[in-house]
């Protein structure tokens, strides 16, 4: 496959949300590729531990007034948007401020660039509607507040840029995991002493996929400077069951289910998983890690 491929080399790149789960992991990514990076992020949950040394790092609210002023400051090549909130319950349970950093936090990152910046969008599997087959780029339908902002915003950086590149990701686990995600959530426990895990939807299926795939994808886009909408996910869908025998296959655990009403999420989807055809066929990106080996990662 013949292509141009962007150089990331002595790039300056902004990654909002970079003390996060995938940011500190994607920051460390180019910084391997030898760009200059700046991490903004207000440390709502992200870690200050989690950012690379070799980093600049500004604590910053994505909403602040003062956010043009640092990000025109660093005059960026690109910028990696990652801040968000995302944890869906919370989302549930806080939809105003969920709105307001996913929505209105995008749209003054936006007013703060000049439209010749390549612009990446960390959106979500969560806007597709509830269907039982795989979903590929051209459906949208949310379900949920967290998946309508990131549609949303999706539409505002499509506003902004002519050639924006968009990942939807989906549900992405590795080591550094900050929200209480199903497999944290479950190792946690284990690594409690805890054989007997407590969960809510059993039979719900997700296309897990591993924070490494994430970066490696989503470096792969930007170096072959790759625009439009772009699943990432490992093609897969496990059940929350599955998960649990794998985990307790990786840890030599026989692991005990104790169903609670209280985790039940109210609204769910029975399969979530990702059509990569796209990003197979246009760059060669390929998903390396198998669950079985990653969760042993963690
Ligand atoms: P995360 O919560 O670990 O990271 C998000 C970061 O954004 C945190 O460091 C947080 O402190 C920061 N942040 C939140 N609000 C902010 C604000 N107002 N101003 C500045 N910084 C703020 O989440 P993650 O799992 O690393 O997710 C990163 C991105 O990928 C998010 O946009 C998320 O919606 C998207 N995503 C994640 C997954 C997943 O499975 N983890 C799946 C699909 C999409």
């Amino acid at each position: 496959m013949r292509c141009f491929l962007m150089k990331l080399k002595n790039k300056r790149i902004v990654v909002t949300g970079g003390a996060g789960f995938i940011g500190s992991h994607l920051t460390s990514y180019l910084l391997g590729e030898g760009s200059d990076v700046l991490v903004l992020d207000d440390l709502s949950v992200g870690k200050r531990e989690f950012i690379h040394e070799d980093a600049s790092f500004k604590k910053i609210d994505i909403r602040s007034n003062n956010l043009g002023k640092v990000v025109k400051g660093f005059e960026p090549h690109v910028v990696m948007h990652l801040a968000a909130i995302h944890y869906i319950p919370y989302c549930n349970s806080h939809p105003e401020e969920t709105f307001d950093v996913n929505v209105m936090g995008t749209r003054n990152l936006l007013k703060a660039l000049d439209n010749n910046v390549k612009f990446f969008f960390a959106s979500s599997a969560a806007v597709y509607p509830p269907i039982k087959e795989s979903c590929n780029e051209n459906l949208e339908g949310p379900i949920d507040i967290y998946g309508k902002t990131k549609l949303i915003g999706e539409d505002l950086v499509k506003l902004n840029y002519r050639d924006p590149l968009i990942g939807r990701l989906f549900n992405v686990y590795g080591p550094r995991d900050l929200n209480p995600h199903l497999i944290p959530d479950i190792i946690g426990q284990l690594q409690k002493g805890e054989y007997k895990i407590k969960l809510g939807n059993l039979t719900p299926k997700r296309d897990f996929i591993h924070v490494e795939d994430v970066c490696d994808a989503i470096i792969t886009l930007l170096k072959q400077d790759k625009t439009g909408t772009f699943n990432i996910g490992s093609g897969k869908a496990y059940s929350v069951s599955e998960i649990v025998d794998l985990i307790g296959k990786s840890f030599s655990k026989k692991i005990e289910i104790i169903k609670e009403d209280d985790r039940v999420r109210i609204v769910d989807r029975e399969v979530l998983l990702a059509d990569i055809e796209k990003i197979q066929e246009e760059t060669g990106w390929r998903p390396k890690i198998k669950l079985e080996d990653g969760l042993g990662s963690i």
